[in-house]
């Protein structure tokens, strides 16, 4: 395989895991080793954060933000600009390192990263958005508005699933907003952050900015617990299970520091009786294999009228009949492997439990083996009949698994949709107007996302993205998600010659 791409993101055998800016810091004892589950092999090494060079980090990011909040935001935005047009320039070689270290498709790494293009270029619109409102005050010759200011240093934890992409929804948003940023990567994708540090190093080098903008620091969850526990980071964004949510929750929580959550999802497509084949089969087979079933957003339940449940279900099967798995590099390929080994047996383990719960197979998995499947991260997306009360059907096994079920009213599928955890993704498929609007309503899904004849999988960045209940709450991206990283103030300008107390209240003076 050619591996050109590396070097271009200036990636070595052995990396700084550790970086405020232009500089990085020195190698510490201990490394993370980064293999490819395309092919098994060692990509590189990330040296992992010391508590020492944490404390370098937080307070070099301290002394930035001291002059990142007095930079004016649309100059702000001119550095994210130029960040954008750096992602440009690297966009195939980086589309390339996520595709080879975390496994999704080259099309979907290199989706990945005009994501990333695509929030540059919302950022910088935002940077001149950054709107309070006005009041009219109850008293005379007094005026009243809102302010925004940044809240200081944001703490980003990313999962690997979008090694890249999740940290420039929040990085790029946040530093328009004054804010400046500390990120840990996935310990499973350590490549694709230094590559990023790498490409904001030029940028800020080229602009003469401060060391500790934008901070990287490498490491398994002990790092990640450095920034949740550290009242020096105000906001702490984690992206990963509803299991790390729930601790990062407590321990921030626990300084009553703010948190911004994106966490699992279980998401389901309703197919109504007057569902449109083609919409269903491209939505439902994308969204459950694409990324091989490693999407927050993967469709893993469709919940189908019992008139057209048989169709659905031989159709959909004629369809994973059709998937090419393989090598995710090359573009013929339409599924590549899952993470790792652990995430296989994981998936192994979820199909044992369906069949002895009683799930019918449709299509079965398995863990493929022969030439080009050496990493043995390589597996077959499988789908199920289960009951709607399906106990695995309420869990998010984050693999290429999809449960298909019936159901007889509108009502009663979005009640069967709406009984899991999870709350990020949902869909309906129809071309009755009453049935959409219903989904849509206060009645219908109580999902972050509710989609019309879109699957469920993936979103555009300009709306808010993010999921209720045990998704965690958060909304990132477009829309006005950027208040989470700003603090909001009211202010009262007094222009009279008098001082009026609330209440009526009179002093003798
Ligand atoms: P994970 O929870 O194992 O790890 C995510 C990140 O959290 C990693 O960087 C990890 O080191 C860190 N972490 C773990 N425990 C921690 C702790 N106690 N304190 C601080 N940091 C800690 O998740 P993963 O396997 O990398 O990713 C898959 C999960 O992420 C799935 O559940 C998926 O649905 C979810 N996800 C959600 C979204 C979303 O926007 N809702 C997006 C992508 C992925």
């Amino acid at each position: 395989m050619n591996l050109d791409f590396l070097q271009e993101l200036g990636l070595k055998a052995d990396n700084d895991g550790t970086s405020t800016g232009q500089t990085s810091h020195h190698n510490s004892a201990e490394h993370i080793a980064s293999y490819s589950p395309v092919d098994g092999k060692l990509i590189g090494k990330a040296s992992v954060t010391t508590k020492d060079q944490y404390e370098a980090v937080i307070q070099t990011a301290q002394t930035a933000f001291k002059h990142w909040r007095t930079v004016p935001a649309p100059q702000r935005g001119e550095i994210v600009r130029q960040y954008g047009d750096a992602l440009r320039q690297h966009k195939d070689a980086l589309g390339r390192l996520v595709s080879y270290e975390m496994g999704k498709s080259l099309q979907e790494g290199w989706g990945e990263v005009q994501e990333m293009i695509d929030i540059c270029d919302f950022a910088v619109g935002l940077s001149r958005q950054l709107y309070g409102l006005t009041m009219h005050s109850e008293r005379p010759m007094h005026r009243m508005y809102e302010q925004w200011h940044p809240l200081g240093i944001v703490g980003i934890i990313s999962a690997f699933n979008f090694p890249v992409a999740v940290w420039s929804w929040n990085s790029m948003i946040a530093l328009v907003c004054g804010d400046v940023t500390v990120w840990k990567p996935s310990e499973k994708a350590p490549m694709c952050g230094i590559a990023c540090q790498n490409i904001w190093a030029k940028v800020a080098k080229d602009n003469d900015l401060p060391e500790g903008i934008s901070s990287l620091v490498n490491g398994d969850y002990k790092i990640g617990e450095y920034m949740t526990k550290d009242g020096r980071v105000p906001l702490v964004s984690a992206t990963g299970s509803t299991r790390m949510g729930k601790i990062v929750a407590q321990t921030v929580g626990a300084r009553l520091g703010k948190s911004l959550l994106e966490l699992g999802g279980n998401n389901a497509i309703i197919i109504t009786e007057t569902a449109d084949m083609d919409l269903v089969l491209t939505g439902a087979l994308f969204g459950a294999v694409g990324t091989c079933g490693q999407r927050c957003t993967s469709t893993r339940r469709l919940i189908v009228h019992e008139s057209r449940y048989n169709e659905v279900r031989d159709k959909l099967k004629a369809a994973y009949g059709q998937l090419r798995i393989g090598d995710p590099l090359d573009t013929n390929n339409h599924v590549g492997p899952l993470i790792d080994k652990d995430s296989v047996n994981t998936y192994l383990k979820a199909i044992e439990s369906i069949k002895a719960e009683g799930g019918k197979t449709v299509v079965d998995g398995g863990v493929l083996e022969g030439p080009g499947y050496e990493s043995g991260c390589y597996v077959k997306p499988c789908f199920f009949e289960v009951k709607a009360d399906s106990k695995m059907a309420q869990h998010e096994t984050f693999a290429p698994i999809l449960y298909i079920m019936p159901y007889s009213t509108l009502e009663e599928a979005i009640e069967i949709q709406n009984s899991v955890p999870q709350g990020l993704s949902s869909a309906i498929m129809t071309t009755n107007m009453r049935e959409s609007e219903l989904f849509l309503s206060t009645a219908g899904s109580d999902c972050g996302i509710a989609n019309v004849n879109i699957g469920t999988s993936g979103a555009e960045i300009g709306g808010a993205f993010g999921g209720e209940k045990e998704t965690g709450g958060g909304r990132e991206s477009g829309s006005d998600s950027w208040k989470a990283y700003m603090r909001r103030q009211t202010n009262t300008i007094n222009y009279s010659t008098t001082l009026p107390l609330a209440q009526g209240i009179k002093f003798d003076l």
